[in-house]
């Protein structure tokens, strides 16, 4: 038997930031301009971190905004958020940092294990949220910023690779 461990990836974020595009980026399909609503999908994909292969779960999301509640079952099930949002449209950093307030609520912690992502880096002329403001706000969250996009398939990957490594800190730091 080879070492495979499970890693449960929850996608969260505004609607429209391209959650299921930076997803399908990673499972190796190609960039699509349409619009798919999402309602909830799950994927796998194995992915060697350092000498150990996971098998992640990635759970894509509807998308949220400030009102929505999270539906509790995300809460329980993730080893990681992903919390997306567009470098193009400030209402949807506004809603990645509401969300995360609502996990701290939801799970009764005080830190989430989670990567920030601002997405559609490729959009420069329309950029809303600078790299510097966006590593505040991550930096005071004590989690990574990653800048992607998910049209020019620029560091997607990383975004993968650091929510499993953020995982096993937090099963590392966390065990009680
Ligand atoms: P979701 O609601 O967060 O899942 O968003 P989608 O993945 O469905 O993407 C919403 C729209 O944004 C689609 O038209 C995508 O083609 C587009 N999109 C997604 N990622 C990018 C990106 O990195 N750059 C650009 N320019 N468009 C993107
Ligand atoms: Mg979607």
């Amino acid at each position: 038997m080879t070492n495979l461990l499970d890693r449960n990836v929850v996608v969260l974020g505004g609607i429209g930031v391209g959650k299921s595009t930076a997803i399908q980026r990673f499972l190796g399909n190609e960039f699509t301009d349409r619009y798919q609503p999402t309602v909830k999908n799950t994927y796998n994909k194995k992915v060697a971190v350092g000498k150990v292969e996971y098998n992640l779960s990635i759970i894509d999301t509807a998308g949220q905004d400030e009102t929505s509640l999270l539906d509790s079952s995300y809460v329980g099930a993730a080893d990681v958020y992903v919390i997306a949002f567009s470098v193009t449209f400030r209402k949807s950093f506004e809603i990645a940092q509401v969300i995360r307030d609502k996990i701290l609520d939801m799970s009764g912690t005080e830190t989430v294990a989670m990567v920030l992502v601002g997405n559609k880096s490729d959009l420069s002329n329309e950029r809303q949220i600078s790299k510097s403001e966006a590593e505040k706000v991550a930096k005071s969250f004590a989690c990574p910023y990653i800048e992607t996009s998910a049209k020019e398939n620029l560091n997607i990957d990383q975004v993968f690779v650091n929510s499993v490594k953020i995982a096993n800190g937090a099963r590392a730091g966390g065990a009680s």
